[in-house]
């Protein structure tokens, strides 16, 4: 089956599986650049690339699908409303051991509005590829 990839803005989180559904997390998007048109999507814990926990899903995040057919094979959080809410999605920050200097970890972004994970790409924010700091 062909794989399409699909950046998705989630607007609601509706339920976490459990027991007999297996471990998912059920939810209304976006696709961005199509605000509107909602669907609801169901994740498995599993596809999570780098959320540890499906509960640390919420509104305002901004998620990297690798769809196969209906099914999610792989979702990568970019970024979140908030610090507070994208720091405990991802966990811990993994810090190299050998850093002399400050690491960008995560960074707010003006012009999309969110926090998001990792650092700047050649000063653009890769979320929405705004320049960074130049204002
Ligand atoms: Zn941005």
């Amino acid at each position: 089956m062909a794989e399409e990839a699909r950046r998705i803005a989630v607007r609601e989180v509706h339920n976490f599986g459990g027991f007999f559904g297996g471990d998912t997390v059920t939810l209304t998007a976006v696709q961005v650049g199509a605000p509107d048109e909602e669907f609801t999507l169901t994740i498995d814990q599993q596809a999570l690339a780098n959320v540890r926990d499906r509960h640390t899903i919420c509104a305002g995040m901004l998620l990297d699908l690798t769809l196969a057919g209906d099914r999610v094979d792989r979702a990568e959080l970019l970024a979140a409303a908030s610090h507070a809410e994208l720091r405990a999605a991802l966990g811990p920050a993994a810090l190299d051991p050998r850093l002399e200097a400050a690491q960008i970890l995560s960074f707010s972004c003006a012009a999309c509005g969110l926090w998001v994970a990792g650092a700047p790409r050649d000063g653009r924010c890769p979320v929405c590829g705004a320049a960074l700091g130049s204002a």
